[in-house]
């Protein structure tokens, strides 16, 4: 049988890439896409494990070759996924996470009708500048504008199908966990009401 498309998306400091790794070493089922990006690699990342890093040229000719499932600018640097290593893992029965951003989850969401989305909201403003401040070296400015776009991320979430808060993180895993279980069922899973911490998360 086919496997399932999850598209997990997040604000920057909401916690999603440690969430997703810890869901794949409970679920040997799921697969992560590794995404194509122009981003400078940074230091502890490996080439080929957290993404494929290519120059400018290498991405625009596999976009113009429609070798990605999705592609967007986030931050000013191109990601993308790469449409055949996906439909392969999908075709061999495993179902496969894909750690995108908003944009590129509307264009899975108009190719992949039945694709799984979770949007992943941090518990509070604070701990979202906590997170952001704590990213290290940036000076008030970079802050403010991540943190402009962390509102711009937010403000999409209704467009998912379901939203976990980031508050205890095992919580969380396990309540990603219980997503894909339910729909592997073929029921809904329970959504949380969080339009009242979304307002929140807004106002600052
Ligand atoms: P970072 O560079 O910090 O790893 O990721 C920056 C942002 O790019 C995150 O929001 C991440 O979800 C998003 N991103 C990573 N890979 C892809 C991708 O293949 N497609 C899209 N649309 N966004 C991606």
């Amino acid at each position: 049988m086919e496997g399932r498309l999850i598209v997990i998306s997040a604000p920057s400091g909401a916690g999603k890439t440690t969430l997703v790794n810890a869901l794949l070493e409970r679920d040997d089922r799921l697969a992560v896409s590794v995404s194509h990006t122009t981003r400078r690699k940074r230091e502890e990342e490996v080439d080929g494990e957290d993404y494929f890093f290519v120059d400018p040229g290498t991405f625009a000719s596999m976009r113009d070759g429609d070798a990605f499932l999705e592609h967007a600018i986030v931050f000013g640097n191109a990601y993308g996924t790469a449409h055949d290593t996906v439909i392969r893992t999908l075709a061999d029965g495993q179902d496969v996470v894909l750690e995108i951003d908003w944009q590129g989850a509307a264009q899975v969401r108009r190719k992949f009708p039945g694709a799984i989305s979770v949007f992943v909201l941090p518990p509070s403003i604070d701990v979202l500048l906590e997170r952001l401040n704590d990213r290290g070296q940036d000076g008030p400015e970079e802050i403010d504008r991540r943190w402009h776009q962390a509102a711009d991320d937010i403000s999409h979430y209704d467009e998912f199908n379901y939203v976990v808060v980031n508050n205890d993180f095992d919580e969380a895993v396990g309540k990603l966990a219980g997503i894909i279980d339910s729909e592997r069922r073929g029921e809904k899973a329970r959504c949380e009401c969080v339009t009242a911490l979304v307002e929140h998360l807004l106002q600052r």
